[in-house]
């Protein structure tokens, strides 16, 4: 067996499953040392982060103490990195056609009950229709793995229609990724398409439990799917979005798992991943869910989130409408930046009358965009449609630094409240409207009067051009 190499882009070695069973094995133990728990809690309040044992010392540290510092501490970095923004998006279905067996995924070949379903670029102009007029501008797309029905030219050309659609005031500015693992080649079209993020979820990283939820079709190559983000960056994809399907294995495997390809891609490319996402396993038509037995409890899982607002600062972490709005409501303050609304899972769901019976799982936050927007608002949050780092080449390395001086949050808010006033002005409820108005005073008043007054100038030049002037 290949030796543990976090620089190598082989995922034999910088994933080795040797080395995770012993960081494993040294945070369990390192977990009972109270001293040494004490130091990390010191160290994570300098905001440096920390190293995959150390995190995984603090989830498996049973102290009630020590996780109330963990919250507390995260809660202050959320602040300190990106004040309170939270940038929203939402999820397109393009195609559900797959060839890949995950056997928890209702996508997958053999369910022959599944209706398949993918868009033409005429149903593509719809359904960005229906998210423009929603207010959206920042979109992930979605397929299945098909290289008959889903080639990389179909993404390529779904891509550039996308970014070629006008409606009223509507444009999407960001368009991300998420497709199966691909060659060099096919991410340098990516890149060349101008995508924004590139996610690709890990699913799970026991090599073993991997290959037995992925038993057949080209995803069953663990080495070749944790290696993706390797190729992705050396073909030229600066931001990439990491994620595990939190409910296939041992949380904390998982976690570690996590932070050690963090940390890999950290030291490897000198810029970690830009986003983490943290989904957990949800029921779906035909998936009997009650047969994994590693379902994740929300208090654990708020504590991961914690964690991982706390290891990587510098990281985006997003969280879905997989989550009530409860689960949701506690994360952000945790340190979740980035949530989808108003979101469909199917394909053809944002522009039908009745949702197509296509859906990839279910949702648990079914609350329209304008309900997301009124809801962040009421918790003091100011819900973003920012775009602005791709626009400005804060990407890869220079975002990053940028973000670990903790000097994005200056563009940040001031973005934030650019792009709130520009979906009050074109897409809010007279409720969401007047309350929004009344917030955007009051969050302009926190800003020194110079930045006040540019800001009141952009918005009068926003409300003329119907343009957004970033930061
Ligand atoms: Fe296909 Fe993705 Fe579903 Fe797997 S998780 S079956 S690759 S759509
Ligand atoms: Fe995201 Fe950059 Fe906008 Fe901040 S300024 S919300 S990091 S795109």
């Amino acid at each position: 067996m290949d030796k543990y190499d976090l620089l190598s882009d082989k995922a034999s070695c910088f994933m080795n499953p040797n080395q995770i069973d012993e960081n494993l094995e040294k945070a369990l133990k390192l977990s009972k040392d109270s001293l040494y728990i004490k130091d990390i809690i010191t160290k994570a309040y300098d905001k440096k982060g920390l190293s995959p044992i150390e995190a995984t010392a603090l989830l498996l540290n049973q102290d009630e103490n020590v996780t109330s510092s963990i919250l507390d501490i995260a809660q202050k970095l959320k602040q300190e990195f990106y004040g309170n923004r939270i940038v929203l998006f939402a999820p397109l279905y393009l195609s559900n056609y797959c060839i890949n067996s995950c056997t928890y995924c209702p996508y997958h070949i053999d369910n022959k009950t599944m209706p398949r379903k993918k868009m033409s670029q005429e149903e593509i102009i719809k359904e960005v229709i229906a998210l423009q007029d929603m207010g959206h501008k920042r979109l992930a797309l979605e397929l299945g793995e098909d290289p008959v029905h889903n080639p990389i030219e179909y993404v390529l050309e779904s891509i550039d229609t996308i970014y070629g659609i006008r409606h009223k005031s509507g444009v999407i500015r960001r368009v991300n990724v998420n497709i199966a693992a691909t060659t060099i080649e096919n991410y340098k079209k990516l890149h060349d398409a101008k995508i924004g993020t590139y996610i690709l979820f890990q699913e799970t990283y026991n090599k073993k439990n991997y290959e037995q939820l992925h038993p057949k079709g080209p995803k069953s190559d663990y080495a070749y799917h944790t290696e993706a983000m390797d190729r992705a960056i050396k073909g030229g994809l600066e931001d990439v979005g990491l994620g595990v399907l939190f409910g296939l294995h041992n949380y904390a495997y998982e976690f570690m798992g996590l932070l050690m390809h963090a940390d890999h891609l950290e030291k490897t490319y000198k810029a970690g991943p830009h986003t983490i996402s943290v989904p957990r396993l949800k029921p779906a038509s035909t998936i009997d869910i009650s047969s994994f037995k590693n379902a994740l409890p929300d208090d654990i899982f708020l504590k991961i989130i914690a964690l991982l607002r706390i290891s990587v600062p510098y990281t985006g972490l997003i969280i879905s409408t997989r989550e009530t709005s409860q689960i949701r409501t506690k994360a952000l303050e945790l340190g979740i930046s980035q949530i989808s609304g108003g979101s469909k899972t199917s394909v053809g769901g944002y522009s039908s009358k009745i949702e197509p019976d296509n859906a990839q799982f279910e949702i648990s936050d079914n609350r329209t965009l304008d309900e997301i927007v009124y809801w962040l608002m009421e918790n003091n949050h100011i819900p973003s449609f920012c775009t602005s780092c791709y626009g400005n080449n804060r990407q890869g390395v220079e975002f990053m630094d940028l973000c670990k001086s903790q000097q994005i949050a200056k563009f940040c808010t001031p973005n934030a409240i650019l792009t709130l006033k520009e979906y009050l002005d074109n897409y809010a409820s007279p409720k969401t409207k007047q309350k929004g108005e009344a917030f955007l005073k009051k969050e302009l008043a926190k800003l020194n009067i110079i930045k006040q007054k540019e800001i009141e100038n952009r918005i009068s030049i926003q409300k003329n051009t119907n343009e957004v002037k970033f930061f």
